[in-house]
């Protein structure tokens, strides 16, 4: 790879052109070639290092495309009233009275394979799967039956001590070569019994929990404690770490968009992953600018800045939807949770697509310097990095 000053001393008017596409330069290639990502970016440094702008634009687009259509597929499985349907609402950052929730309930609930795909990020699917066992799906068939192939991990479920079926099942997974995880689930329940004993300790209670499943039939390395009512305490961000850690690196940015925003760590690493394609954005928007035909460099910038946007507002659980369910769940007013959100830039609602008006013209001017803004301070952040390197 060619170092930083000699990489810009090679380009054309080097010292007086800005080019955001030189960040692209100190961005390695991924390993990760199953999909084709990694020649797609190699592609784009190819185009990069010939400064050619169009090229780039339109293979980024088609990273982007590609990272889109990533699909990822969770099973969720266990015995019935184990709380599957539960903890894939929750998942989804549903209640279970919402609008397109899994049906939960006392009685057994799941009786089909059902997709259940993530509201703002429909290429993750949760599925809730029957239990094992039943007349319909009896153990010896059950993974033929649920068709295991499209699943990429499964989640075992029990309310309770994990049972022979589980772990036969969790042996059958690993034969067809995939992963499973158990989750111990209603960990809110076992702590509110023990919380009325004296001399009460949570972490002793976990401790008991997690050593119970291991010592019964759970031959599992590692349980997972949940409470799908109270997704931010126990095990789900180390569920989430874990899986981080098992999946292939295409779909961990599926999976990360789509977890709920329930601790710090998570909302920081999709901060991290979503400042990462930064320069993407700055590049498409920077290709937009050099197109010589009046009005389109705005639109271009403008359809730019709405997908980014939207993503990040996807990504936060920002939009409408999700903040009326985060304030039915919380009781916090819709407006206060609005008011909270409001930035400058949402202050006044942007006509991007109509700048004629002299107000737009300004606005467009605004969001174009900001663009710029955050372009060259990545510039100048990725070449002294590049410098000191
Ligand atoms: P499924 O048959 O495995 O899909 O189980 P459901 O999701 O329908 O849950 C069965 C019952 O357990 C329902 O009454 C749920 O409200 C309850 N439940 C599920 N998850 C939890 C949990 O994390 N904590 C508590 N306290 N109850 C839960």
């Amino acid at each position: 790879m060619l170092d930083c000053d000699s990489y810009i001393s090679c380009l054309p008017n080097h010292k007086s052109k800005f080019c955001p596409l030189l960040l692209f330069q100190y961005f390695s290639t991924s390993t990760d070639d199953q999909f084709g990502f990694a020649l797609v970016k190699e592609e784009i440094n190819e185009a990069v290092l010939k400064n050619n702008q169009p090229a780039a634009a339109a293979k980024i687009t088609e990273l982007m495309m590609k990272e889109k259509n990533i699909t990822l597929n969770i099973a969720i499985t266990g015995e019935s009233g184990a709380g599957k349907s539960t903890f894939v609402n929750a998942l989804r950052g549903l209640s279970d009275d919402d609008e397109g929730a899994a049906p939960t309930g006392v009685t057994e609930t799941t009786i089909e394979v059902t997709p259940y795909p993530h509201p703002n990020y429909p290429n993750v699917t949760l599925w809730d799967l029957p239990g094992i066992g039943s007349t319909k799906f009896p153990a010896d068939k059950y993974l033929e039956l649920v068709g295991f192939e499209k699943f990429d991990l499964f989640i075992i479920i029990s309310a309770t001590r994990f049972t022979e079926n589980d772990v036969k099942l969790a042996q059958e997974i690993q034969r067809m070569k995939k992963k499973f995880y158990f989750v111990r689930s209603k960990i809110d329940n076992d702590i509110n019994a023990e919380r009325r004993k004296r001399n009460f300790s949570a972490e002793r209670t976990l401790t008991k929990i997690r050593e119970d499943c291991v010592k019964g039939e759970c031959s599992s390395p590692q349980v997972f404690l949940v409470s799908s009512f109270e997704l931010y305490l126990y095990d789900l961000p180390l569920l989430q770490q874990t899986l981080d850690r098992d999946l292939p690196g295409h779909k961990r940015d599926a999976l990360l968009c789509a977890m709920p925003n329930i601790n710090p760590e998570i909302i920081r690493k999709k901060k991290q992953a979503l400042k990462s394609k930064v320069k993407y954005w700055a590049t498409l928007s920077a290709a937009g600018a050099a197109v010589p035909v009046p009005g389109l460099s705005i639109a271009v910038d403008a359809a730019v800045l709405v997908g980014a946007v939207t993503h990040y507002v996807f990504a936060f659980g920002l939009d409408i939807p999700s903040l009326k369910r985060l304030s039915a769940r919380t009781g916090v007013p819709y407006a206060d949770l609005r008011a909270v959100i409001m930035s400058p830039l949402a202050v006044a609602p942007l006509d991007l697509l109509s700048p004629g008006s002299g107000a737009n013209r300004n606005k467009k001017d605004f969001i174009t310097k900001i663009i710029k803004n955050i372009s060259w301070q990545l510039l100048i952040s990725q070449q002294t990095r590049g410098s000191e390197g």
